[in-house]
């Protein structure tokens, strides 16, 4: 049993007279202990698949498994519990919420996962090296902190699956690195991570490197 599977995964969005076949039949898992980089040009279905797998879109066709569970095919409800248990989500736009600062949206994500710890709260801002901004919010942040501040809130809950959407792509190189030892420190402690990026960095410390193009995993 792999962490996470998707199986013949398929998606498609229309506008007006227009259909993108965002996924045109994508498998593949991800294992316990693992970096698995998606890699591939800007529109070749990286968000559109990560949102799938976590449960946030809902593929037109296909299943994706959670620890041996079906995700697809449930409902809201129950799709939003799978998640909070399995996965920890830094989206390319920021999981900040704008009127809680730092340390209260790490509270709140604590507590969505049922895992509410309040010492796991400090420790975590320091590995991000955010304890002098506990008290800020999300506006009064830089870029280079707020992504700093979304891997913390990402995992918080220490989750078994950390899904990440070029999670380097308007950071510093510090901050790369300090969110690759995240993903390195993971991969030790036996955990998943599944990162779409651009960064040839962070790529080449994945254990596995998926290609996407238009839609279909592309082998070169
Ligand atoms: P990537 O993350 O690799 O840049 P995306 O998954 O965002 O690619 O997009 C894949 C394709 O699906 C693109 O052609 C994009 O325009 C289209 N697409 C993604 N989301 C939507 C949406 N909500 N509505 C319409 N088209 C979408
Ligand atoms: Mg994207």
């Amino acid at each position: 049993m792999h962490a996470l599977e998707a199986h013949e995964l398929y998606r498609f969005f229309h506008i007006g007279d227009d259909e993108t076949a965002a996924l045109r039949g994508i498998s593949f898992h991800l294992s316990a202990g693992e970096i698995v980089a998606l890699v591939g040009p800007s529109g070749s279905g990286k968000s559109t698949l990560l949102s799938c797998v976590t449960g946030l879109d809902e593929p037109d066709g296909g299943h994706v498994e959670v620890a041996g569970m079906r995700l697809t095919r449930r409902s809201e409800t129950e799709r939003t519990r799978i998640r909070a248990a399995n996965f920890g989500i830094l989206p390319q736009s920021g999981n900040l919420f704008g009127h809680l600062n730092v340390e209260q949206n790490l509270r709140l994500q604590m507590q969505l996962a049922g895992k509410p710890n309040e010492i796991r709260i400090g420790a975590l801002l320091e590995s991000v090296d955010l304890q002098h901004r506990a008290r800020a919010f999300p506006t009064e942040l830089s870029g280079g902190e707020t992504a700093r501040a979304g891997l913390a809130v990402a995992l918080a809950s220490d989750p078994p699956i950390l899904v990440a959407d070029e999670p380097t792509a308007e950071v510093d190189r510090d901050t790369e690195l300090r969110l690759i030892a995240h993903f390195e420190a993971r991969r030790r402690a036996g955990l998943a991570t599944l990162l779409a990026t651009h960064s040839q960095a962070l790529a080449h410390r994945a254990d596995r490197i998926i290609g996407l193009k238009d839609g279909r995993i592309d082998d070169e």
